[in-house]
C-alpha cells in the first residue's frame, strides 16, 4: 500500500466503503492493494494479497488470454467492464473458481499507471440466472408437452367431428328411410282400401242377388253370381298372397326349391289361367318350342312370374290384339319373353317399373296394386336371374324375364 501511503486513511476508508472487491495492479501487473471484500472473495488473508501477481486470481485456462486482455486494455487506457454476458471466473486461494464479473478503471499517480479493478462477485446471481434457464428450459418442456397434447386433443375433436358427422349422416338417411317409408305405409294403406273395395262391393252384390234367385229355372243366374263371387274371392285372396310374399321375401325366409320340371305343363297352366280374363278378341300365342322340354328351376317362381308378366299383358292391351309368350333356350340360361301389343308405359315412367306400389299414369283407371313386379323381381334376382323390359306408349311392351338353368333337357 506504500504507493498510496499519503493518502492511505483515505483509501483505507473509501475501499472498505464499496461492496465490491477492489484490485489495485500495476504495470506489471503486481496487485498493490486490496480491500477486505476481495481478500475475502478470494479467501486470502488480510494483506496477503500484497506484491502477488494478479494472475493467483485468474484461473489457469484464462491466464493467456486475460493477458492479452490487460496489455491491450493499458494501451486503451479506457474504463471497461470485462466479462459482461460471458462467464468469466475468480481463482480463490484454495483452488475453488467463482462467477465474477470486473470493472476496469486505469489511474496513474506519481507518472505510474495502474488499474483499479472493481471485482463483482457473480455467484449468486449466476445461480439465479442458471435458475432462469432452468426454469425456461422446463417452461419449453412443459410448451412442448401442452403443444403435443393440443395436438392429439385437436386430432381427437377432428376424429369426432367426422365420427358425428357421419352419424349425423346416417341419422339424415334413417330419418329420410323412415319418412319414405311413411310415405309407403300412406299409400299402401289407400291402395288396400281401394283395392279391396271393389271386390268386396262385389261379392256383397253377387251375394245378395243370390238369395233372391230362389226358383229352380233361376240357376243359371245363380251360376253366374257364384262365378262372380269365386273370381273376386281369389283375387282378393291373390292381393294377399302378394303382401304375404312381400313379408316373407323381407324377412329373408322365402324358401327355394329347385327341380327338373316341364315347362310345358307350366306354361299350358300360366295361358289356362289367363285366358279366364282374356277381353274380347284377345289371343295367347304358345310357344311353339317347349313341348318335352324340362329345365333344372324353381317351378313355384317361374309359374309365378309367367303368370305375372302374362297378367298384366292381358290387363294391359286393349281388345283384338295378340300375346306371344316366347321361350329362348341358351346354353346356361333359359329367356321366357311376353310380348304384347298394348298401352305400354310412358317414358318418363318406365325408370320406377320395378319399384313396390308404383304404378305409371297410363293405368290409374286399372285395376292393379303395383306389387307384382316387384315380388317377381325379387324372387329372379334372389334365384340368380334378370327381369327386364322394352315398351312404347300406346304401342306395346315386351317383359323379358331370364333364369339360370343347369341345362335344358328333352324329356
Ligand atoms: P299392377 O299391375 O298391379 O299395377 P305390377 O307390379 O304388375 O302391378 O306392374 C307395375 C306397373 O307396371 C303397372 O302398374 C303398369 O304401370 C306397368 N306395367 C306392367 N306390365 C305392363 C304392360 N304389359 N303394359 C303396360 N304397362 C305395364
Amino acid at each position: 500500500m506504500r504507493v498510496f501511503e499519503e493518502d492511505s486513511n483515505i483509501f483505507v476508508l473509501l475501499s472498505e466503503a464499496i461492496s465490491e472487491g477492489l484490485v489495485v495492479v500495476n504495470s506489471e501487473q503486481k496487485i498493490v492493494a486490496t480491500n477486505r471484500r476481495a481478500e475475502l472473495l478470494f479467501r486470502y488473508e488480510h494483506g496477503e494479497l500484497i506484491g502477488k501477481p494478479l494472475s493467483v486470481l485468474i484461473p489457469h485456462t484464462y491466464r493467456d488470454t486475460h493477458e492479452q486482455h490487460v496489455s491491450h486494455f493499458q494501451k486503451d487506457r479506457q474504463q471497461k467492464r470485462m466479462a459482461v454476458g460471458r462467464s468469466l471466473f475468480g481463482l480463490r486461494k484454495n483452488g475453488e473458481q467463482f462467477p465474477l464479473e470486473v470493472g476496469l478503471n486505469p489511474f496513474k499517480l506519481y507518472d505510474k499507471s495502474y488499474v483499479l479493478a472493481l471485482v463483482y462477485d457473480m455467484t449468486e446471481l449466476r445461480a439465479k440466472d442458471s435458475e432462469i434457464r432452468e426454469l425456461n428450459l422446463h417452461l419449453e418442456e412443459k410448451i412442448k408437452e401442452r403443444t403435443q397434447e393440443l395436438r392429439h386433443t385437436v386430432a381427437q375433436l377432428k376424429r369426432e367431428m367426422r365420427r358425428r358427422e357421419k352419424a349425423e349422416a346416417l341419422i339424415k338417411n334413417s330419418l329420410q328411410k323412415e319418412k319414405e317409408l311413411n310415405e309407403l305405409k300412406t299409400k299402401f294403406l289407400s291402395l288396400v282400401s281401394h283395392e279391396f273395395k271393389t271386390p268386396l262391393s262385389g261379392i256383397l252384390t253377387s251375394a245378395t242377388l243370390v238369395g233372391k234367385y230362389s226358383l229352380e229355372e233361376q240357376q243359371p243366374k245363380r251360376e253366374k253370381h257364384l262365378n262372380t263371387l269365386m273370381s273376386e274371392v281369389r283375387r282378393l285372396n291373390d292381393i294377399l298372397n302378394d303382401f304375404l310374399s312381400i313379408e316373407r321375401l323381407e324377412q329373408g325366409k322365402e324358401i327355394y326349391r329347385k327341380t327338373n320340371f316341364s315347362l310345358s305343363k307350366v306354361i299350358n297352366e300360366v295361358i289356362y289361367n289367363a285366358n279366364m280374363t282374356l277381353k274380347s278378341g284377345q289371343k295367347i300365342n304358345y310357344p311353339q318350342n317347349v313341348e318335352d322340354m324340362a329345365i333344372f328351376q324353381d317351378e313355384k317362381i317361374v309359374f309365378l312370374a309367367l303368370t305375372n308378366l302374362v297378367y298384366n299383358a292381358v290387363k294391359y292391351s286393349p281388345e283384338d290384339t295378340e300375346i306371344d309368350l316366347k321361350v329362348v333356350f341358351l346354353e346356361e340360361r333359359v329367356i321366357f319373353r311376353v310380348i304384347d301389343r298394348g298401352i305400354g308405359i310412358p317414358l318418363k315412367d318406365q325408370k320406377h317399373i320395378f319399384e313396390r306400389y308404383f304404378r305409371a299414369e297410363n293405368v290409374l283407371l286399372t285395376q292393379g296394386t303395383g306389387i307384382g313386379l316387384n315380388i317377381v323381381k325379387s324372387h329372379v334376382e334372389n334365384l340368380g336371374g334378370t327381369i327386364y323390359f322394352e315398351s312404347e306408349h300406346k304401342k306395346g311392351s315386351t317383359f323379358s324375364v331370364e333364369f339360370p338353368v343347369s341345362e335344358a333337357v328333352e324329356n
